[in-house]
């Protein structure tokens, strides 16, 4: 059957008009096969990179299976030559060195390795009614009530006394016993429901259960917390005290999923902002003799705004390459200046439940492709990196050109929140920085949502700014 004329409306339409599609519907099956199974690797990492020494450990263990070495200060590089660098074993810098001279610029991506959580206090352990349990302090933006009732896992680091380190995964394992904040049956809730949603879990009731047996000597009081700290030495060592010297995290038991009849969609923990973090670490291990430098910056605090010398409000990234840069005879900031960044950090997907809080046409959704947002920040546009047309255009024609599905989208509605990323610390370096993520739905709870095509999407968009 012949092919029906378009009228002139139409074909100016077409011309004209913006046009983005579901990607389900633009990509071939192979390509969807290749999404669907890129995507099984970052379902192992979301596993085993909960938190971000986790994500440190599992990166550098993946950069030196893809034969990068350990930076050493002063070392002049080759083009090709590949390196990390550890900042506190709470970030991690990856980079690939190019053949056009460091001056030229680097090609910069930086995602976040912490996540939304449960932190314990320094001085946690305690006994009430015959249990025991831990006090906390929540890390992030979380919505506190979702915290509750779910199985929680114990991840971190103790320093004991004599200064030697344990770390501690418990939890993760079928055969582990995992821990769970309680809430109140509603039979009994009546004044609790009456609270403010931000109240109705309060942050000093967000206790973790850990146990209830007591020690069986009648000459001591306190018998249900004494049992669980000989356990706890026996296992590891420690000593009430060296609770103080500790960051020990908890996060959500459970493991990445597929979402979905057609298992479209990953749900897991912590995708906020291991569904960058992975795809920039995929792209930059995938890379090889690139033109210019590639650099993955795999940063710490986030969460909290980016404060703290493993958060990229800090300077260990600019010293990283000011280091790079002077083995060459360069000045650093002579190579920031000319270098270019994506900040890989997710955002808000339109969830049709809430549909009031996003503006359609400027809201990204999921399976839609990767999300490349402009600025963030809030009341008329504070606390962000605007990045310009300038840059917005060059990185369109990257994407397009290379058949990267994206889109762009706004963090909800004008005056009805927002949030920030590491991208305005990257500008304020004197960088071109945009930020360039994936789309999740229930972002900071404890089980969040993407598209796998959306994550393809992203690890695509890096790879081919790297090779740009
Ligand atoms: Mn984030
Ligand atoms: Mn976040």
């Amino acid at each position: 059957m012949a092919e029906k004329k378009k009228t002139a409306g139409e074909t100016l339409a077409k011309a004209l008009f913006g046009d983005h599609k579901n990607a389900g519907l633009l990509l071939s099956d192979v390509e969807i096969e290749a999404a669907d199974d890129f995507c099984e690797g970052y379902k192992n990492y979301l596993d085993v990179a909960k938190i971000e020494r986790e994500a440190v450990i599992e990166a550098v263990r993946l950069a030196k299976k893809n034969g990068f070495k350990v930076f050493k200060r002063g070392k002049k590089y080759e083009a090709g030559d590949k390196v990390y660098f550890v900042n506190r074993d709470k970030a991690v810098i990856l980079a690939v060195i190019g053949k056009k001279p460091l001056d030229e610029g680097v090609r910069l991506a930086a995602a976040h390795i912490d996540s939304p959580r449960i932190d314990l206090k320094q001085n946690p352990l305690y006994e009430d009614t015959e249990m025991a349990l831990f006090k906390t302090h929540y890390y992030g933006g979380i919505k506190k009530y979702q915290w509750t009732t779910i199985p929680l896992a114990l991840h971190g680091v103790v320093i004991r006394g004599d200064g030697s380190k344990v770390a501690v995964n418990i939890g993760e394992d079928d055969r582990d016993p995992v821990f769970c904040i309680t809430d109140l049956l509603p039979h009994l809730a009546q004044q609790q429901m009456k609270r403010p949603a931000p109240e109705l879990v309060k942050g000093e009731e967000l206790n973790i259960l850990i146990g209830s047996r007591p020690f069986r000597d009648d000459k001591v009081s306190n018998k249900v917390k004494l049992n669980i700290m000989s356990i706890l030495n026996e296992k590891y060592g420690i000593i009430e005290d060296d609770f103080i010297s500790a960051e020990l995290e908890a996060v959500p038991q459970f493991k990445a999923r597929d979402v979905g009849f057609d298992r479209s969609m990953i749900g897991a923990y912590g995708q906020d902002d291991s569904a960058c973090a992975y795809t920039a670490l995929k792209a930059i291990l995938d890379l090889d003799d690139p033109e210019h430098t590639c650099i993955v910056c795999l940063t710490d605090k986030e969460e909290t705004g980016s404060d703290g010398n493993t958060g990229l409000n800090s300077s260990y990234l600019k010293y990283f390459i000011d280091d790079l840069a002077r083995s060459y005879g360069l000045c650093g900031h002579n190579v920031i200046s000319a270098s270019e960044c994506l900040s890989a950090d997710v955002n808000s997907a339109v969830d049709p439940t809430f549909p009031d809080v996003t503006e359609a046409k400027n809201s990204s959704k999921i399976n839609y492709g990767v999300v490349v947002t402009k600025f963030t920040g809030a009341r008329g546009k504070s606390g962000t990196s605007d990045a310009s047309a300038e840059f917005v255009g060059r990185v369109r024609r990257l994407l397009d050109k290379n058949g990267v599905i994206w889109q762009t989208g706004e963090l909800g509605k004008v005056d009805l929140g927002g949030g920030g990323t590491v991208a305005q610390f990257i500008a304020n370096l004197d960088m071109e920085v945009i930020d360039v993520g994936v789309p999740v739905l229930s972002m900071h709870a404890p089980f969040e949502v993407t598209s796998k095509i959306d994550i393809y999407m992203a690890y695509r968009s890096f790879f081919v700014f790297f090779n740009d």
